[in-house]
C-alpha cells in the first residue's frame, strides 16, 4: 500500500490540503475560499471558525476524491499564513472575536506609542521584529482590551491564543493540544527567538497571561492526533508559510535564499545557527532546520512586484494579460535609462518609508509603452537586489543563487533580468507550492518516510536555471540608476 503526507496549506484567501505520496511528489489539491471581512478602514478579519470549516472540507474531499485509506496517511503538516491572531474559549473551543488578520492596522497608533516610549531596541534584540502592527502582540493586546469580559477570562485561565496553526491544530485534536512551532512563535513579538522562551517583559507590557499561550515546539514534533474513521492520523509538522517555503525550496544550509514574486515578495535567507541583528532594515526569524536545532533566517518583503503588473494591465490597460509584459519588454531597448519605483503603498525592505510614492524617472520623447513595461518588471529585480544587499550587510554571507517560485517568476524576462542584475544564478522550481512541500517534507522526515537524502535524490523541482549574461559596466551602470530613483522617491 502507498504512504502519504497531507499538507494544509491555510492562506490569506483560501484553506488548501495537498495529498503528496512517498516519493515526495504532488499527487492533489482541494481548495476553498473563505470570507474577507473590512469593518473598518484598515481592518482586516476572519471568521476563525469559517477558516476550520473550510480546511476541513478540503482534508476531507481530498481523502474521499483519491480514495486513501486512513492508515495510508502517515502524517499531517500544517502551514499558515503567519501573524493573525485568534483567541478562544479554552472549554467551548469558541473564538471570542474574528481573526485579527496579519494585514490589520488597528494597533498602528499602539505601535507608535511603543516606539515613542523607547520599546524599539528591547523588541527588536529579544523578538528579532519591528514595532508594526503587523505582527501578534499588539493584535492580542487589543482583544483583550476590547472584547466584553475577554480580560478577566483570561486572568482566570479561561481563554487560549493561538496563530492560525495552533487553532487548527487545536480544532484537529479536539482541544487536546495547545502548541505552535518555534516560526510561528517568532512572529507574534512576543517570542525571544534566542532564549527560545515567550518573553515574560514583553508579556507583562502587553498584558497577556501566560495561560493564554501555546507551548512551543520544533516545526518537526509529535504534536497530537486527528482522529479519522477510528484511526489516530499522527500531526507531525507546523510551520509558518514562508519558513516552510524556504525549507521546500531546499534553502538547508547558511547562505541560501528563496524569493517569492506574488504580489509582493517575500525574501528569506538562511543564515545559520546564530541570530544576527539586523541593522538594515530586516528581521531577524525562526526558520526551520533538519534537526532540531533553531535556525535563524532574514526576512525582507517587499509590497509590491506582481502586483506592478497587475496594475500596467488593470490601471493603464497597457497589457491584457500578466504573461504579455515579457513580449512587449523585450522589445525595449535593454540600455534604457527609465525607472519605475512601484511605491504605491511606501516601501518595505529595506528602505521602510510609509509615505513614499510610486514614479517614473528618466523619460524621453522615445520612452514608449514597451519601455514602461520592461521598467516595471526590472523594478521587481532591483528591488530584490535591494534586499539582498542589505542582508548581505548584515551578514558578510556571500549568496551563491537565489531559488524562486511564485506568479510573477513565470516571467522568463524577469528571471534572466534577475539573474543579470545580481550576477548569480536564478533556480526556478517546477512546481508553485513549495510552501506546501515544505510542510510536507517536515512531517515525512518526521515520520521517517524519507531521509534527507532521499529528498533530495528524488527533488527533481528545478524548472529552469537563469544563468548571468550580462558584463559589470552594464550591470553597475543600471544599477546605479536605480539607486538614484530611490534616492529620488524616498521622503527621509
Ligand atoms: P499571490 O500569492 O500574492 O496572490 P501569485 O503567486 O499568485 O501571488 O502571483 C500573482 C502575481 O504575479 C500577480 O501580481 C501577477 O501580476 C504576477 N504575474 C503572474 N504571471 C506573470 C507573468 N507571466 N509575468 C509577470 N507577472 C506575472
Amino acid at each position: 500500500m502507498s504512504s502519504y503526507i497531507i499538507a494544509l496549506d491555510q492562506g490569506t484567501t483560501s484553506s488548501r490540503a495537498v495529498l503528496i505520496d512517498e516519493k515526495a511528489q504532488i499527487v492533489g489539491i482541494e481548495q476553498l475560499a473563505f470570507t474577507q471581512y473590512f469593518p473598518e478602514a484598515g481592518w482586516v478579519e476572519h471568521d476563525a471558525q469559517e477558516i476550520w470549516e473550510s480546511q476541513q472540507k478540503v482534508l476531507l474531499r481530498l481523502i474521499e476524491k483519491h480514495k486513501i485509506a486512513p492508515t495510508a496517511i502517515k502524517a499531517i503538516g500544517i502551514t499558515n499564513q503567519r501573524e493573525t491572531t485568534i483567541l478562544w474559549d479554552k472549554k467551548t473551543s469558541q473564538p471570542i472575536a474574528k481573526a485579527i488578520v496579519w494585514q490589520d492596522r488597528r494597533t498602528a497608533d499602539f505601535c507608535t506609542q511603543l516606539k515613542e516610549e523607547g520599546w524599539e531596541s528591547y523588541i527588536q534584540q529579544s523578538t528579532g521584529l519591528i514595532v508594526d502592527a503587523y505582527f501578534s502582540a499588539t493584535k492580542v493586546h487589543w482583544l483583550l482590551e476590547n472584547i466584553p469580559n475577554a480580560k478577566e477570562k483570561a486572568q482566570k485561565g479561561e481563554l487560549c491564543f493561538g496563530t492560525v496553526d495552533t487553532w487548527l491544530l487545536w480544532k484537529l485534536t479536539e482541544g487536546r493540544s495547545h502548541y505552535t512551532d518555534h516560526t510561528n512563535a517568532s512572529r507574534t513579538m512576543l517570542y525571544d527567538i534566542r532564549k527560545l522562551q515567550w518573553d515574560t517583559k514583553l508579556l507583562e507590557k502587553f498584558d497577556i497571561p501566560t495561560s493564554l499561550l501555546p507551548e512551543v515546539k520544533p516545526s518537526r514534533a509529535d504534536f497530537g492526533y486527528w482522529q479519522y474513521e477510528g484511526h489516530a492520523i499522527p500531526i507531525l509538522a507546523l510551520a509558518g508559510d514562508q519558513q516552510a517555503a524556504l525549507f521546500g525550496q531546499f534553502c538547508w544550509e547558511k547562505g541560501t535564499a528563496k524569493n517569492t514574486y506574488g504580489t509582493g515578495c517575500f525574501i528569506l535567507m538562511n543564515v545559520g545557527e546564530t541570530a544576527p541583528f539586523s541593522y538594515e532594515g530586516l528581521v531577524t526569524t525562526l526558520a526551520c532546520g533538519l534537526n532540531e536545532t533553531p535556525l535563524y533566517a532574514l526576512e525582507g518583503s517587499i509590497f509590491i512586484a506582481g502586483a506592478a503588473i497587475q496594475w500596467l494591465r488593470d490601471s493603464l490597460h497597457l497589457i491584457d494579460n500578466a504573461e504579455d509584459a515579457d513580449y512587449f519588454a523585450q522589445k525595449a531597448p535593454e540600455d534604457h535609462q527609465v525607472y519605475f519605483v512601484p511605491a504605491f503603498v511606501g516601501l518595505g525592505a529595506p528602505h521602510w518609508d510609509m509615505y513614499a510614492r510610486g514614479a517614473l524617472y528618466g523619460l524621453t520623447r522615445d520612452s514608449d509603452k514597451n519601455t514602461i513595461i520592461r521598467a516595471a518588471l526590472e523594478s521587481i529585480a532591483y528591488q530584490t537586489r535591494d534586499v539582498l544587499e542589505a542582508m548581505r550587510r548584515d551578514t558578510q554571507i556571500l549568496l551563491s543563487h537565489l531559488k524562486v517560485d511564485g506568479g510573477a517568476s513565470k516571467s522568463n524576462f524577469l528571471m534572466q533580468f534577475q539573474a543579470d542584475i545580481l550576477n548569480k544564478e536564478v533556480i526556478r522550481t517546477q512546481t508553485p507550492e513549495s510552501t506546501a512541500l515544505g510542510v510536507a517534507y517536515l512531517a515525512g522526515l518526521q515520520a521517517q518516510l524519507w531521509t534527507p537524502n532521499e529528498l533530495i535524490k528524488n527533488y527533481n523541482n528545478t524548472n529552469k536555471v537563469f544563468s548571468p549574461t550580462q558584463r559589470s559596466d552594464w550591470r553597475s551602470l543600471k544599477y546605479r540608476g536605480w539607486k538614484k530613483a530611490i534616492k529620488k522617491t524616498k521622503t527621509k
